[in-house]
């Protein structure tokens, strides 16, 4: 699920479809060196993700300037999807979870990654290791899933489930619902939706919301 069963507006189609380009283009100096050191040279971790595209500066994807990853495929079907392209689990960009970092490590300014699509989820066990790195380097994860965080945390859709999302600060949970619609809610399009702080929730074994009061002052 995307930001998208969560606000995804046509601007932001834009945003992806220019993205594709930009993931696309070939690596300059300082990226064949970084390539050098694969995310995943020491893990047994799949490298390749197949995407939708990308958004190196969203402000819509959660707090602050966030490097958002829009990935191609979604089993959910929500009535109203903002993003339909996204759904085929045809098509999409391969690429590198290693060209992914790379636009991390290149941003300053960015405050952290939202994983969303199409279901970020379905392509887990590529992007573990993208969000292990951004957590590593003080960077925030956010994540957008049409699954329920109690699901992913049981294995939906696939083993990897539950180890990406022990590398999320905050997960923006369940489908798009158009009819709980409303422009008023803040990250998310359907009051349906849970922003759950996912760190507080494992800890406490029971799901913790996300207070943003409380952690945008903490820089999450
Ligand atoms: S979870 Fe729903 S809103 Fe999000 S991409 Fe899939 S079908 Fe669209």
């Amino acid at each position: 699920m995307p930001s998208t069963g969560c606000r995804l507006s046509q601007k932001r189609f834009e945003l992806s479809e220019t993205a594709v380009g930009t993931v696309a283009e070939p690596l300059g100096e300082a990226q064949e060196e970084a390539q050098a050191e694969p995310l995943n040279a020491s893990q047994t971790e799949p490298s390749v993700v197949t995407l939708y595209g990308t958004a190196d500066d969203s402000i819509v994807d959660g707090p602050g300037i966030r490097f958002a990853v829009f990935t191609q495929g979604c089993k959910h079907d929500c009535l109203g999807c903002h993003n339909p392209k996204a759904q085929p689990f045809e098509g999409g960009i391969p690429t590198t979870t290693d060209v992914l970092w790379q636009k991390v490590e290149a941003n300053p300014l960015l405050a952290g990654i939202t994983l969303t699509g199409g279901e970020p989820f379905e392509q887990a066990a590529a992007l573990v290791e993208l969000a292990r790195r951004t957590r590593e380097k003080g960077l925030t994860v956010w994540a957008y899933s049409g699954y329920r965080f109690e699901n992913l945390l049981g294995g939906t859709p696939n083993e990897a489930a539950p180890r990406l999302l022990e590398q999320v600060d905050v997960l923006v949970d369940g489908l798009f619902v158009e009819r709980l619609k409303s422009l008023e809610l803040t990250w998310c399009g359907s009051s349906n939706q849970r922003l759950i702080d996912v760190p507080a929730s494992l800890a406490a074994g029971r799901v913790v919301e996300w207070q943003q009061e409380k952690n945008i002052g903490q820089g999450r």
